[in-house]
C-alpha cells in the first residue's frame, strides 16, 4: 500500500477524514507524539491498527475526541474528572475512567477492560481532523512495537510507511513525550508518568496521587482482574471436535461445522476484528467447552493466541 503524505489543509483534513470514515489508518499530529489513528467504532480499523504496529498482544488504546461532551457520552463522568477536564483540556492529560454501557466502540479498544482511557488533544491539527472526522479516534503512538515513539512525520514514514493509509503531516510534535494517564476508576492514581508534570495534577486535584509504579499502568491492581473470561473452558489448536465442545473456527474448516468462524478466509485482520464478538456469542450458547481452530502464531495471530491463551488458562 502506498502511504499518502498529506498537509494540514482543508483538502488535506477532507481525505484524512474519509480515510477514517472507510477504516483506513490516518498517523497525525498531536502535542505529544504522533498517533497512529483509526475510527474507535470500527472492528476492522482497530484490528489493523494492531496489525501495522505489529503488536503481540491486544493492549487498550487512547480514545481521542474533540470535547468534554464527546467524552462523556463514552465515560462515566464524575466531578473529579470535571475538575481535570476543565483544568487540562485540550492537552496531555489522559484520563482512565468507567466506561459507559453501549458506546458502539470496538471490544478491541479497551481489550473488554471495564474503564476508557480518553482524552481531548490540544494540537490544532489533532483538533482539526477530530473536527472533520466527528468521530471517536483510537490512537497509540505511531511507531512499530517497541519502538521510540515519533515526533515527526519523518518518524513515522521511516516506521510505517507503506502499512497504513495516510500520514498527515503536522512539523514536530510540541511536547515529545506520551500523555500522562490519570486513573480516575477508583483512587485518583498516575497510571503513566507524561508530558503533563504531576504537581501540575496534584495541585488541581487538591491532594497527592497515589503513583503507580510499573511501567505498564495495567499491573496496575484490579485493572486486568474483570476481564473477560468466558464460562465455557477453551481448548486451542483443536483439529477434531470432542463431545460438548463447540467449534470456534479459523480458515476452511473440513470435515467438522464451526459454530462461528473468525475468518473463513483465513485473514489473521478478520480474526483479530471478530475475536471478541465470536467468543462473547459462542459463550452464550453455554457450550461445555470452546474448541478454537488452530491460529497462525505471526503477525495478528501472536495477539489472537495471547488473548486465547489467556482465556484457556485456569482459573482461580
Ligand atoms: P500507547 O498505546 O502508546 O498510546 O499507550 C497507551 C497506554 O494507555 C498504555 O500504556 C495502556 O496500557 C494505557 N491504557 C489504555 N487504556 C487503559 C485503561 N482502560 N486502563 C489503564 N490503562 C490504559
Ligand atoms: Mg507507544
Amino acid at each position: 500500500m502506498e502511504t499518502a503524505k498529506l498537509l494540514p489543509d482543508a483538502s488535506g483534513y477532507t481525505r484524512a477524514s474519509a480515510i477514517l470514515a472507510e477504516g483506513g489508518l490516518v498517523a497525525f499530529p498531536t502535542e505529544t507524539v504522533y498517533g497512529l489513528g483509526g475510527d474507535a467504532r470500527n472492528d476492522m480499523a482497530v484490528a489493523r491498527i494492531f496489525e501495522a504496529k505489529g503488536r503481540p498482544r491486544f493492549n487498550p488504546l487512547i480514545v481521542h475526541v474533540d470535547s468534554v461532551e464527546t467524552a462523556k457520552r463514552y465515560v462515566e463522568w464524575s466531578e473529579t474528572a470535571d475538575r481535570m477536564a476543565s483544568a487540562f483540556w485540550p492537552g496531555p492529560l489522559t484520563m482512565v475512567l468507567p466506561i459507559r454501557h453501549d458506546t458502539g466502540l470496538s471490544p478491541l479498544v479497551t481489550a473488554e477492560l471495564p474503564t476508557l482511557a480518553i482524552r481531548v488533544p490540544e494540537h490544532p491539527v489533532a483538533r482539526a481532523l477530530l473536527a472533520e472526522f466527528d468521530g471517536p479516534v483510537a490512537a497509540p503512538s505511531a511507531n512499530p512495537s517497541g519502538k521510540i515513539s515519533p515526533t515527526t512525520a519523518e518518524h513515522v514514514d521511516k516506521g510505517l510507511s507503506g502499512r497504513i493509509e495516510a500520514i498527515l503531516d503536522g512539523g514536530a510534535c510540541g511536547v515529545g513525550l506520551e500523555s500522562t494517564i490519570l486513573g480516575l476508576a477508583g483512587t485518583p492514581t498516575l497510571l503513566r508518568p507524561g508530558g503533563l508534570p504531576v504537581e501540575a495534577l496534584e495541585q488541581a486535584l487538591g491532594a497527592e496521587l497515589a503513583i503507580h509504579q510499573s511501567g505498564d499502568p495495567l499491573t496496575a491492581p484490579g485493572q486486568m482482574t474483570s476481564h473477560y473470561a468466558p464460562g465455557a473452558s477453551i481448548r486451542l489448536n483443536a483439529t477434531t471436535l470432542n463431545a460438548g465442545e463447540m467449534l470456534l473456527g479459523f480458515g476452511p474448516v473440513e470435515p467438522v461445522e464451526a459454530t462461528m468462524n473468525l475468518s473463513p478466509a483465513g485473514d489473521l485482520t478478520e480474526a483479530a476484528a471478530n475475536l471478541f464478538h465470536h467468543l462473547h456469542a459462542m459463550d452464550a450458547l453455554g457450550p461445555e467447552t470452546i474448541a478454537v481452530s488452530p491460529i497462525p502464531d505471526h503477525g495478528l495471530g501472536r495477539a489472537i493466541n495471547d488473548r486465547l491463551r489467556r482465556a484457556a488458562a485456569p482459573r482461580p
